[in-house]
């Protein structure tokens, strides 16, 4: 693809020098995992955010799923959700025991629609897990007014938000657990799979540490059935590297979204809107439209890549048809069918934002 969604190369050649320093600097100690690397990004990731704990484990997924465990959900409980994000969110409560039930999302933000999560509380109820979809935080005010009210834990999935915040407060500090996954093409990715869980709660933060490590708190004995699930020290050696940059990224990455809302504006599509006092990091730049099929087909002809995020809400997923059976949520269905992701990352030039739209506007 001429223009491809996420261009790493770029990334890697600006930083190769320093990322090739600190890898040999790990195969010199030969302490592959948890080892003074993992240690440095959790002190660095817990300083980002203001919090106490940070603590690395090997994936986003596990980050929501050892999120859930340490906080007390379990076989029974009900945790509320949007049903328009990745499958890892919803996976991690089904392997956490519990049952995810989906509540529709605002038709603006992409994000769980406040408003509609009391209604979905029951006597099972445990949990809320809102992502901040595509970099943009999910309305927080709401939903930590509503997890008080009624004792409900929360757990925030940033997978797509790393350094977004909502009035001030970075995404990830609202509740008891923020979640984040360092894949490669989110906005800080390492060179494999990754994941950190930030909280200020010790007891949170005592168990994932344990249950990340086989449940153990001492070599070779096992309080609790745990994970293998570590971070490992070329992964944070990676990070330890980029969360130096990562403002500037997030920067890049809007100033990006302001030209793309600038060329896209006199055409027929809706550009991304961003909820007053919230800073969307833009994970994602996601238009929607009903030409979707016209301008996909088009931007392929041109070479210019495309996605959509996602085309099926959860609860239409197989995996789902159990326990969402006859469950229809319009919104999030209606805006499955319209949206559209285009290239974003912090090294896109204007130029190439500038021939995409032009092609978007032949298309449409
Ligand atoms: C990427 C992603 C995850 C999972 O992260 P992994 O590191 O791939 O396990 C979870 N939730 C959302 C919203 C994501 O985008």
């Amino acid at each position: 693809m001429k223009i491809p969604m996420v261009d790493l190369k770029l990334q890697l050649d600006s930083l190769r020098r320093e990322i090739d320093e600190r890898f040999a600097s790990v195969l010199d100690t030969t302490q592959f995992i948890l080892g003074p690397s993992g240690k440095s990004l959790e002190i660095e990731v817990a300083e980002y955010f203001g919090v106490e704990y940070a603590l690395g484990v090997a994936s986003g997924t596990d980050a929501l799923h050892l999120a859930l465990l340490s906080s007390g959900v379990g076989p029974g409980d009900e945790v509320i959700t949007t049903p328009f994000t990745f499958i890892a969110t919803a996976e991690a409560i089904c392997h956490a025991g519990a049952r995810p039930v989906f509540v529709d999302i605002e038709p603006d933000t992409f994000n769980i629609d406040p408003e509609l999560i009391e209604e979905a509380i029951t006597e099972h109820t445990r949990a809320v897990l809102p992502v901040h979809l595509y970099g943009q935080a999910a309305e927080m005010d709401s939903i930590v007014r509503i997890c008080r009210k009624h004792n409900l834990k929360l757990i925030e999935d940033c997978a797509q938000s790393f350094g977004a915040d909502f009035e001030g407060k970075k995404t990830g500090t609202f509740g008891d657990a923020g979640c984040f996954s360092f894949f490669p093409s989110k906005n800080l990715g390492c060179f494999g799979d990754g994941g950190m869980v930030i909280t200020d709660d010790k007891n949170v933060a005592d168990e994932i540490k344990v249950l990340s490590n086989h449940g153990s708190r001492e070599r070779y004995h096992h309080s609790v059935l745990g994970f293998n699930s570590r971070l490992d020290e070329i992964q944070a050696a990676v990070l330890l590297v980029k969360m130096k940059h990562i403002d500037a990224y997030n920067a890049k990455r809007r100033e990006n979204a302001q030209i793309y809302n600038t060329e896209l504006g006199d055409l027929d599509v809706i550009t991304p809107l961003e909820a007053e006092g919230r800073t969307h990091i833009y994970n994602q730049y996601t238009i929607k439209t009903d030409k979707r099929d016209i301008i996909n087909r088009t931007l392929t002809e041109a070479d210019i890549s495309s996605a959509i995020h996602y085309p099926v809400p959860l609860h239409k997923q197989e995996v789902f048809s159990e326990i969402c059976s006859g469950l229809t949520l319009p919104v999030a269905e209606r805006t499955a069918s319209q949206v559209l992701s285009l290239p974003m990352y912090p090294e896109l030039a204007e130029t190439q934002i500038i021939e995409i739209c032009r092609t978007i506007a032949k298309a449409v």
